[in-house]
């Protein structure tokens, strides 16, 4: 009775061993992949050699958290020894992007407005995500002055000032899918 105890134990055992060792590769393999992926997120624009630094923020679309968004970004990219001039120019294209995801994007809808800020060497790159209604028309809604709002409170300067603080402005757009601005701009001359 033992012994056949004891060969179902060592039997047991042996599963057991393997189930443990299957167990533990499975967790290095997924281990190396999360930190590949993460080498690959810090890495700037595929140079190997230089990494770089990244924050993540997601915020309930609401106009109050906009100020949030802002400041964030502004203590994260006051490690780049900017001027008090390049960290209003952020603070003001962040803010512009912020408000029109949560106006237009989300239409003050409720949604989460993405935002990440990354440094790479003297470059920060900021983008600001929406999962709202899209833009329509990309070339339009990007000319100075255009707005689709019809109260007459905006004057739709927003891209232009995105523009004209930041170096680099990209702005992709799916309508029914959302909005991914960023922009790019160089701190310290
Ligand atoms: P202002 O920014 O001066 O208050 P505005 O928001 O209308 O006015 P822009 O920020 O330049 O001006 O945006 C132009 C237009 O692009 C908006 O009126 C809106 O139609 C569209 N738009 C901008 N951002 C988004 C977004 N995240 N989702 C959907 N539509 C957007
Ligand atoms: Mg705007």
């Amino acid at each position: 009775m033992s012994g056949e105890r004891n060969a179902f134990q060592k039997d047991y055992q042996k599963n057991d061993e393997k189930e443990r060792a299957k167990i533990v590769n499975m967790e290095k393999e997924q281990t190396q992949k999360w930190s590949g992926n993460r080498e690959e997120t810090q890495r700037c624009g595929g140079n190997k050699e230089e990494k770089g630094e990244s924050i993540r923020l997601e915020m309930d679309s609401q106009s109050k958290n906009e100020e949030f968004a802002r400041v964030v970004v502004a203590v994260f990219m006051s490690r780049m020894n900017p001027t008090l001039e390049e960290i209003d120019d952020v603070k003001t294209a962040v803010s512009e992007a912020v408000t029109n995801a949560v106006i237009h994007g989300y239409q003050n809808r409720d949604g989460i407005v993405y935002i990440e800020a990354r440094i790479c060497g003297s470059e920060l790159t900021v983008t600001v995500r929406d999962q709202g209604v899209g833009i329509p028309d990309l070339k339009k809604a990007m000319e100075p002055m255009y707005t689709s709002d019809a109260t007459g409170e905006r004057s739709g300067m927003g891209f232009s000032f995105m523009e004209a603080f930041m170096d680099k402005l990209e702005v992709e757009s799916q309508l029914g899918k959302g909005t991914t601005v960023r922009m790019k701009k160089r701190i310290g001359g």
